[in-house]
């Protein structure tokens, strides 16, 4: 996919990936062989019919192609942006056996975006609304997946969200040069179109309890909260100043917009040399970030190799075109702090890789080692965990782990009439597999709300 000239795009937030061209779409369209049993499907958590969209695109026909994945999911140009295709829909084509994979994940894009273009106006949608109320909790893709298949089955649905605006991470986290937040801003306003409401600075757990919801007007409850709250390292010098959280500095910048500080009210340190910790999605994002607010040297400090990184493969090359470096094989130990208290250096492990460990990687290990890097700021993007605000005003909910909910495959809890789904029941995962939940749960309540009849 074309991109932006790394030199220019580094200190600007305009998006980065320009998109496949109308001929390179229809290009590729042709090399889809239509298998017959497609594994492209098999990979796809929201099962989208993939040869289908992609055989109406080789026809010319991109609205059609755009109307096949509409049938399963609600977000196709945030999809055909955030989703790690190369270990999903694209890493199961057959293609990738013998040379490239169908690139399904653009091709989802240049539809999305082809309607945007052409100023499409949107086909109405016809629902029979049957009174029902459901409550669902949080708008991130697995509150608003849940919340746009129950409006189509008729029911009457508020979404509650804690924030000022909705979109959840997509909103928060996923930084703009990645994701406009124009896409997001449009996929939302197709699914009030549906009929759903959005009541936003609504904390359930605190403004008001699942309990009083339910006992005041919805027959049930999604609980889409996510995994938002930071992990710590529990390392000397984490409460330095200067050391950020992953998920605080973004949202800084993406929700308060903290790099148009004053005109905005929320500030956001600009440091000259970051550490960003972590391999995530996050730490790429956080570290792409600092650079744009103006940092002259950004290192990506992560303790394996860049093979096992996990965040796409898209964003390490991203990151490193626009100058960012990685520190490999490196675990921070300590966070060297000045005498009034401010980040200068971090101090970490020299690591080697041993046996395989339950994630399926090498589990790093000392190598007796150690080194120091001069910088003025430390980001931590170690990871996600559950926020307990509303898991812990729910009585008697099952939990497991660090506090996620414990569901069924279809989001079904312990209690009847409350299911959840997306990251607060999986821990920290993808933007498709929150989709994925909120469609099997949408599902679930109709099927529990019909059997109260
Ligand atoms: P969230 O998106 O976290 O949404 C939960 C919502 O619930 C939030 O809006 C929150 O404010 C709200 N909420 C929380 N508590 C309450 C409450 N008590 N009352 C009301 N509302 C509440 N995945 C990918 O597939 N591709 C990527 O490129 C990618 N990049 C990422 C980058 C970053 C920086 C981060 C943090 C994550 C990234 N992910 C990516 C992961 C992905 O975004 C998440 O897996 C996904 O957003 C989870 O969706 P969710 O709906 O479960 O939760
Ligand atoms: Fe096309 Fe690949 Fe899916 Fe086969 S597996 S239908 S070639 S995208």
């Amino acid at each position: 996919m074309r991109a932006r000239d790394p030199q220019k795009r580094r200190r600007d937030f305009k998006e980065v990936a320009l998109g496949l061209t109308q001929a390179q779409a229809m290009k590729e369209a042709k090399r889809c062989l239509q298998c017959k049993k497609p594994k492209c499907v098999a990979g796809c958590p929201v099962e989208i019919d993939i040869p289908k969209f992609i055989a109406a695109i080789k026809a010319g026909d991109f609205k059609g192609g755009l109307g096949v994945i509409r049938n399963y999911n609600m977000l196709p140009a945030i999809c055909g942006r955030v989703c790690p295709q190369e270990n999903q829909c694209q890493g199961n084509c057959i293609l990738s056996k013998k040379s490239k994979p169908v690139a399904i994940g653009a091709l989802e894009r240049f539809v999305a975006d082809y309607e945007i273009k052409s100023k499409a106006k949107d086909e109405p949608v016809t629902i029979k609304p049957n009174g029902i109320k459901i409550a669902v909790i949080g708008s991130g893709p697995a509150g608003l997946t849940a919340a746009a298949d129950l409006a189509k089955l008729g029911y009457e649905v508020t979404i509650f969200e804690a924030l000022h605006e909705p979109g959840g991470v997509l909103t928060y986290g996923i930084p703009e040069f990645r994701l406009p937040k124009a896409i997001i801003h449009r996929e939302i306003e197709r699914i009030k179109k549906l009929g759903v409401k959005i009541v936003v600075n609504w904390v359930v757990g605190r403004t008001e309890t699942i309990e009083e919801l339910i006992a005041e007007e919805f027959r049930a409850v999604f609980v889409g909260v996510g995994a938002g709250s930071p992990k710590y390292m529990k390392i000397p010098g984490e409460n330095l100043n200067n050391v950020y959280f992953a998920s605080e500095f973004l949202t800084r910048v993406n929700l308060m917009k903290a790099h148009q500080f004053p005109a905005y009210d929320t500030p956001v340190k600009r440091a000259k040399r970051v550490a960003v910790v972590g391999g995530g999605n996050v730490a790429m994002d956080a570290a792409r970030t600092a650079m744009r607010l103006g940092a002259e040297k950004v290192y990506i400090v992560y303790r394996r190799t860049e093979e096992e990184m996990p965040c796409r493969l898209e964003e390490v090359e991203h990151a490193k075109e626009e100058g960012i470096e990685l520190v490999l094989l490196a675990n921070p130990k300590e966070i060297i702090g000045d005498e009034r208290g401010y980040v200068k250096a971090i101090k970490c492990d020299k690591m080697i890789l041993c046996e395989t460990d339950e994630s399926g990687r090498r589990k790093p290990s000392c190598s007796g080692e150690e080194f120091i890097l001069d910088v003025d700021q430390v980001i931590m993007a170690i990871g996600q965990t559950s926020n307990p605000i509303l898991v812990k005003t729910i009585s008697g909910l099952d939990l497991w782990g660090a506090g996620y909910i414990k569901t069924d495959y279809d989001g079904k809890t312990n209690i009847p009439g409350i299911f959840a789904g997306g990251d607060i029941s999986t821990g920290a995962a993808t933007v498709i597999s929150a989709m994925g939940a909120g469609k099997r749960a949408a599902r679930a309540i109709d099927g529990y709300i019909k059997s109260l009849r």
